[in-house]
């Protein structure tokens, strides 16, 4: 499993089922039963049986091992206790670090795209480990494609998943993403969202001349090469959107956000128009009408930094 990914449950039907712990393992052990209210339960049925839950800002936490008070950390830093008998890292394991990150990746997104804050809450649910994870995601969700990440969109709130490993906050940033580009009206399409996604999900500091994709994306410059926006766009399909594509989506929208003012007011636009559920010509199609250079842009864009490395 490698990338993350973002799926609209009703768009795609892949919700038929609602989200009742005690089935996932069939014990009753109070550390591993895991309820999670949605939309499809009724709340005065559910009961509320993660180890760890908190709230932050509109991101309401739930974790299926105990947070505790680490004697290593600093005073007032929490971390989780791993599975019993393990024990956690504050550098791996601390949940002061995602409240924050949260937060501020939640920001960064509605800042730079001009999207109004919105309140509703988005669940983060959060497992020790990898294989817990599978196993409540093929509990739950048997028809999801295997990711490292998910965010989910019902009709309810929102709902990301995760769990800890080393590049965990980089996952819960690519997450939030998501989830705030879809909060309301259409979902942008594929590229663009999983673009955006991975634009914000590299530390602040690292989003305009750090991110991984770009020497990929400044080499292929070099050869005067820009990848094809109208084939991202016809990808619609996460089960088709492979690693080279979302590279792809990364470089359009760096481009789109630091080229120019212009570019950028038309990237901001054309989300705003989706959310406002006002009809829109695709972005790619405004684009080939509103910059006829687009793809001398891109290459010039790119090499831009190509230059800067040199
Ligand atoms: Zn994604």
């Amino acid at each position: 499993m490698t990338r993350r990914c973002c799926l609209g449950l009703v768009a795609t039907g892949l919700i038929n089922t609602h989200l009742s712990a005690d089935e996932v393992d069939g014990s009753n052990q109070a550390n591993r039963t895991r309820t999670l209210s949605t939309s499809k339960v009724a709340p005065g049925r559910v009961k509320t049986k993660w180890a760890t839950e908190y709230r932050v800002g509109r991101f309401q936490v739930h974790s299926d091992a105990p947070m505790v008070a680490s004697k290593s950390s600093p005073a007032g830093e929490f971390v989780q206790a791993a599975a019993a008998g393990q024990a956690a890292t504050s550098s791996q394991l601390d949940h002061k670090k995602v409240a924050a990150e949260l937060i501020a990746v939640q920001r960064d997104v509605e800042r730079t795209l001009k999207i109004q804050p919105a309140e509703s809450t988005i669940h983060v649910v959060l497992f020790h480990a990898e294989h817990e994870y599978n196993r409540y995601l093929s509990a739950y969700f048997p028809k999801l494609p295997r990711r490292r990440a998910l965010y989910l969109q019902d009709r309810g709130p929102g709902m990301l998943f995760a769990y800890w490993h080393a590049d965990l906050l980089e996952d819960l940033r690519h997450e939030v993403v998501h989830a705030v580009v879809n909060d309301e009206g259409q979902s942008p399409p594929i590229w663009l969202d999983e673009g955006v996604a991975e634009y914000f999900e590299v530390p602040a500091g690292q989003r305009f001349a750090g991110s991984p994709h770009l020497p990929a994306v400044v080499a292929k410059c070099n050869d005067a090469t820009s990848p094809s926006l109208a084939g991202l766009a016809k990808v619609k399909s996460m089960a088709e959107f492979t690693e080279g594509y979302y590279r792809d989506s990364w470089a359009w929208v760096h481009f789109l956000l630091h080229r120019n003012r212009p570019l950028r007011r038309q990237l901001v636009r054309y989300l705003a128009d989706l959310r406002s559920g006002t009809p829109v010509e695709p972005l790619e199609k405004q684009l080939q009408r509103t910059c006829p250079d687009l793809h001398q842009q891109f290459v010039a864009h790119f090499r831009h930094f190509a230059s800067r490395q040199g």
